[in-house]
């Protein structure tokens, strides 16, 4: 597996290099946003936000404008970035400094993981459910019939609600199919994608149960064209 290690403080890259490269990592560094936009095409990209050339938040979104690859970000504490936006430019995961080694290896691996899942699941047929359609293939979403851009995240978000549509998924469940098992962060961040997806489809699809989880209400709208009525 190549990593690709985006770090300009080298006490933190040598290191964390070293440690990586133990567990079997192929790890290139790059020591600013320029280098980490010219290295060659990897398996997932570790990125430092606080960089000397160019807004790490940039080159988040300029690796995702060309590849799917998976992008974990690093932010310092105290680094005031809001989470939605994090999510928004691309990242699949974040970690924030100081974080230890053993933690960052399995977020690493479950992303990598999940990412293996997800060229599974591509060749899915396409889920359709009310007015919204989902292609695994492509990864593109309609909603009433406009297309909608959606992150990575989200759209496993949304293709795991819309899965079983009508159904109530607990918290937890959305949390482990869609992030997963080794996931320490807070589950703030399902609310995060849940409030984008809304604010994404224009739509309350998404029905909070309270205490327990969310569904996606679509399923219980009249299946387009069976408007007929029983007055005959
Ligand atoms: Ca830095």
């Amino acid at each position: 597996m190549r990593l690709l290690l985006v770090e300009d403080d080298s006490t933190i890259s040598v290191p964390l290099r070293d440690g990586l490269t133990r567990e079997g990592f192929d790890v290139q560094v790059a020591a600013t946003g320029a280098e980490a936009l010219a290295a060659s095409s990897v398996d997932l990209v570790l990125l430092d936000l606080g960089l000397p050339d160019l807004e790490g938040r940039v080159v988040c979104q300029e690796l995702r404008a060309r590849s799917p690859v998976p992008i974990i970000v690093v932010t310092a504490r105290g680094d005031e970035i809001d989470r939605v936006v994090l999510l928004e430019m691309g990242a699949d995961d974040y970690v924030v400094k100081p974080f230890g080694f053993r933690e960052l290896v399995a977020r690493i691996r479950a992303v990598l993981r999940r990412t293996a899942q997800t060229e599974v699941t591509t060749h899915s047929p396409t889920l359709t459910v009310g007015s919204l359609v989902i292609d695994p293939r492509t990864r593109m979403v309609r909603f009433n019939d406009a297309p909608v851009a959606l992150t990575p995240k989200e759209f496993d978000l949304l293709t795991c609600l819309a899965t079983d549509a009508g159904a109530v998924k607990t918290r937890e469940q959305l949390m482990r199919e869609v992030w997963d098992e080794h996931w320490w962060g807070s589950t703030k961040t399902l609310d995060v994608h849940v409030a984008s997806l809304r604010r994404k489809l224009r739509s309350d699809a998404i029905e909070t149960i309270r205490s327990v989880g969310y569904r996606c209400s679509l399923a219980d709208a009249e299946p387009a064209g069976s408007n007929e009525d029983d007055s005959a």
